[in-house]
């Protein structure tokens, strides 16, 4: 009936837990967490799953530590991504029905009902809560609610007008990233690549060829005084097309992009690349220069055309240089325009050549660029002749003299590519007028987000930094769509709040979800909310008593304690809902602590749904339980690392849980008399306890997990070694188990209600008190002996190894009192290098002469090795090293098998005597 069954305890706890979890306000004092919720269009994977669990850990820790926890859920539904899902199962997508009916395993009858993209949220957000609940995380689902509810919609209202009226919803135009196929901007949820790309603005430099112009996007609009020539790709069609009326020869893609940039495009004809090979073409401020072939040239990037720059761009001198190489253009030679120190006369050919560069393929080509690039803008200085400005300076002003005089135009590009919708499009680059922002560019906004997150606590601290600089770049964001699910624009109803945008204060949402259900969305005005959030009394306001419990909600709950969140979205979620935050609730309601994770592998590769590189978390419950799969996701790497799920070492996760298992039962109901050893046992407990505590504090899982489970582990192996013959451990050993199932409950809490039962605890692990160190029963002199005699027992270990006789006795020879004087001289000095005038101001020591100074070296080097927790006592414990083998002699002759002796070095006659130091024993073995 006790054998170790995961699945039997999950059922047994899962039972006892129905409501268990739900919290309401009370005299307790509060701990709120939150994780960003889940967008639900799919099955859940074990990188999600640590994701709800580490807090888990955390909210179970705090509540057993008598807090009063909340840790609720909801799903957020907001945007365009499920669109796009239900269109492709419509639409019989083969990818789409491979992933939803063979990875995520959803029933055929079900799937078919996915054309409809309402259901498929529900019906994921059920299969959410279903296999949260069967991992054990400690949710109120009550506060249950979805980012399309009525209700919720009412709320996010309330939220925009108060951003609104502090000015911080505005309308203007603005590139943003663009899908053609979804016709909506892009959000980086929606992004199955690039998510990393900027909008970069570059200056198309006109070249004039016959009457039309021919385009060259550039970022160095100043070297135009050295182009020797533009490139164009022979094997390519370009078209000739009226841009705002006036003929451009560009690239297709180009004609597609510059159409959707504020500029009418309509196409005349193709022209084939090869045909513009060898055309002359001209600028007023570099004069006449032909076009030359290159296979290099992208269509696909800025207008397909690009200009030479031999001089300044590694890229370009090399192609030239090709082309030389086979005899063709002799005459070309790169004009050098800027003069930048550490570089020759031709920067370009100057790295190139240094470099050992031969082939325009070489993967180093990308970062010299970058390197010129950078050189040229922090220190170059134009040629007398065109100017003499610094490059940085004259950039802008040559940009600006192109537009205004040259015909010169803005084109807007990515800096990295791809750059890939989810509905698999490649995203372009769309200016949108009459767009609605949140004005995060604003200087005084970002200032309140500043001054609050100085005041937030940060877990890991590295991170703090990473916020700091996207609350300085962060620019206005583009906050309504015109495609997905979610909350009508107050003031353009064709307009939907954008997911990131509707997101931001939910958490204050929760700590009235599961009563403002119970009033009627029409009812639901700001004034109701005002009241609900900032107290504000209106004249009229229905449903007064349920809002006063709700107002109480609030007030109890808020501010969250900490919200848990993958690191990905600091650029984006994390920092968002400061902004947000700071705008609409008081100071003392704002957010006070944020944990960011690493993120999950698979057997060493990134996890990824749509790559099809996941393990279903269903899975490995049902396959592995869901306390094995907790305690690995917890003890394989603390939260802000990255770590890997392998299912071999999820196998032995699980054996160690059983291992634990079984020793509680077999030890739980020993009585025999406690020993010195149970002293031991119990006050090593006590630094477990303390240590574990302190690791769950500061989120530290794996940490606590060291302690909790092998620490205790490995001090249970050494006491039942060192327990006497007749004994199979004393009565203490209840208290042990006690404390033990404690300790790991918040990691795997279905084996610790299951073994709290057995050991008739009272009510529920999971709301049984945390279990406190104790000062009174820590006893360093038994722990130093113990450690003393550990210690010796493992030197002997490695003696036999090494000198592979079979021994017929065993002599252990204990340092004279002289070195227990060097060793705490030394272990109590500040400066451990002053130590030897220190001891030779002793008349008796400096006559010892050379012995001495070897003494204080050994002395030195073992105080190093030993851990700090040892020597620290040692400076005010002395053990009585006699005493403690004597008393072990017994049990060192059972672990040896031969006699064993313990003799003063200063009386013995073996040589190896004399290497005796306190805490370390010379060792004969005979
Ligand atoms: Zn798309």
């Amino acid at each position: 009936m006790n054998k170790f069954d995961l699945g039997r305890f999950e059922e047994e706890a899962q039972e006892q837990w129905t409501h268990a979890f739900e919290s309401n306000p009370s005299d307790l004092e509060k701990f709120y967490l939150t994780v960003a919720y889940p967008y639900p269009s799919g099955a859940m994977h074990v990188g999600h799953g640590r994701t709800y669990i580490v807090p888990d850990v955390i909210a179970r820790f705090w509540r057993m530590r008598g807090r009063q926890v909340l840790y609720p859920m909801a799903f957020h539904v907001t945007g365009a991504p499920v669109i796009g899902i239900s269109k492709r199962i419509a639409k019989k997508d083969p990818k789409t029905i491979h992933l939803y009916r063979d990875l995520y395993k959803v029933p055929q009858n079900v799937l078919d009902e996915f054309t409809d993209p309402l259901t498929i949220v529900h019906h994921f957000a059920s299969e959410y809560q279903r296999v949260m609940t069967a991992c054990g995380i400690s949710i109120d689902w009550r506060r249950r609610f979805t980012t399309v509810d009525p209700t919720y919609s009412k709320f996010i209202e309330w939220q925009w007008k108060h951003l609104y009226e502090a000015g911080h919803v505005i309308k203007g135009a603005h590139p943003v990233r663009y899908c053609t196929v979804d016709d909506n901007p892009v959000g980086d949820h929606d992004l199955l690549e690039g998510d990393k790309a900027e909008v970069i603005k570059f200056t198309l430099v006109m070249f004039r060829c016959g009457d039309a112009f021919i385009p060259t996007a550039t970022l160095r609009p100043e070297t135009i005084h050295g182009v020797t020539n533009l490139w164009a790709n022979p094997g390519i069609i370009y078209v000739r097309a009226l841009v705002d009326g006036i003929p451009w020869i560009i690239s297709r893609e180009a004609a597609e992009k510059l159409a959707l940039q504020d500029h009418t495009v309509e196409t005349e004809n193709e022209i084939a690349g090869r045909d513009l090979i060898d055309t002359m073409v001209s600028h007023p401020l570099c004069g006449k220069v032909p076009v030359l072939p290159a296979d290099f040239v992208d269509p696909d990037v800025g207008s397909g055309l690009v200009m030479s720059v031999p001089a300044h761009a590694p890229f370009d001198y090399i192609a030239l240089r090709d082309l030389q190489h086979v005899g063709r253009y002799p005459d070309i030679k790169p004009i050098p325009l800027i003069k930048v120190e550490g570089y020759g006369e031709i920067p370009a050919q100057d790295i190139v050549e240094k470099n050992g560069i031969t082939s325009q393929m070489d993967s180093r080509m990308d970062a010299l660029t970058q390197e010129i690039y950078s050189a040229e803008f922090s220190k170059g200085k134009l040629f007398d002749r065109y100017g003499g400005k610094p490059v940085r300076v004259a950039r802008d002003e040559v940009a600006a003299l192109m537009i205004e005089k040259y015909d010169s135009k803005i084109m807007y590009e990515f800096d990295t590519r791809p750059v890939v919708c989810r509905c698999g499009n490649k995203v372009k680059i769309k200016i949108l007028h009459d767009q609605w922002f949140l004005k995060y560019s604003d200087p005084a906004w970002k200032k309140q987000v500043s001054d609050h997150l100085g005041d937030m606590a940060l877990v890991p601290p590295e991170v703090r930094q990473e916020f700091d600089r996207t609350v300085d770049w962060l620019k206005d964001w583009a906050c309504t769509r015109r495609v997905g699910l979610g909350t009508r624009f107050p003031w353009d109803t064709t307009q939907l709040i954008e997911p990131l945008s509707d997101s931001t204060i939910y958490m204050a949402y929760y700590t009235i979800a599961h009563r403002i259900k119970e009033i009627e969305p029409g009812l639901l005005t700001p004034e109701v909310f005002d009241y609900i959030f900032l107290g504000k009394e209106s004249p009229d306001l229905p449903a007064k008593k349920k809002l006063e419990a709700m107002r109480k909600e609030f007030l109890f709950w808020y501010p969250y304690n900490f919200r848990f969140s993958a690191k990905d979205l600091i650029s984006n979620h994390l920092t968002f809902q400061l902004f947000h935050h700071v705008t609409i609730f008081p100071k003392d309601k704002l957010p006070l602590g944020m944990v960011v994770f690493g993120m999950g592998l698979l057997n060493g590769a990134k996890m990824s749904s749509s790559k099809g590189n996941v393990f279903l978390l269903e899975d490995a419950v049902n396959e592995f339980g869901a306390d094995t799969v907790r305690m690995f996701l917890m003890g394989s790497a603390e939260p802000w690392q990255d770590f890997d799920w392998r299912n071999d070492l999820v196998i032995s996760t699980k054996k160690q849980i059983e291992r634990f298992y079984n020793t509680v039962l077999e030890i739980k109901d020993s009585n025999g008399e406690p020993h010195d050893i149970d002293r031991w046992l119990i006050s090593r407990l006590q630094s477990h306890i303390e240590r574990t505590t302190a690791a769950l504090i500061n989120f530290q899982t794996r940490q606590a997990l060291q302690e909790a489970y092998f620490g205790i582990e490995t001090d249970l192996k050494w006491y039942r070694r060192r327990l006497p013959e007749d004994s199979d451990g004393s009565r203490e050993l209840h208290t042990l188990c006690s404390t033990w199932v404690r300790l790991l409950a918040p990691f795997i809490p279905f084996t610790g209600e299951h073994l709290w039962k057995q050991l008739a605890g009272e009510g529920l692990v999971s709301f049984a008190p945390w279990p406190v160190s104790e000062k009174n029963l820590v006893n360093i002199r038994i722990e130093l002996a113990e450690e003393l005699l550990s210690r010796t027992v493992e030197d002997i270990e490695s003696i036999k190894k090494l000198i592979q006789i079979t021994p017929k006795s065993i002599t252990i020879s204990l340092a004279p009192e002289w070195k227990h004087e060097i060793f705490l001289i030394i272990a109590k000095a500040d400066d451990r290098n002053a130590v030897i005038k220190e001891v030779m101001k002793n008349d008796a020591m400096r006559r010892r002469g050379k012995d001495v100074t070897d003494a204080v070296k050994q002395c030195t080097t073992l105080i190093h090795r030993l851990p700090p927790q040892i020597v620290g006592p040692l400076t005010h414990e002395r053990v009585n090293e006699k005493e403690v083998f004597e008393a072990a002699k017994g049990f060192l002759e059972k672990e040896f098998g031969v006699p064993v002796h313990i003799t003063e070095a200063e009386s013995s006659e073996h040589a190896k005597a004399a290497t005796a130091l306190p805490f370390k024993p010379a060792i004969v073995i005979e």
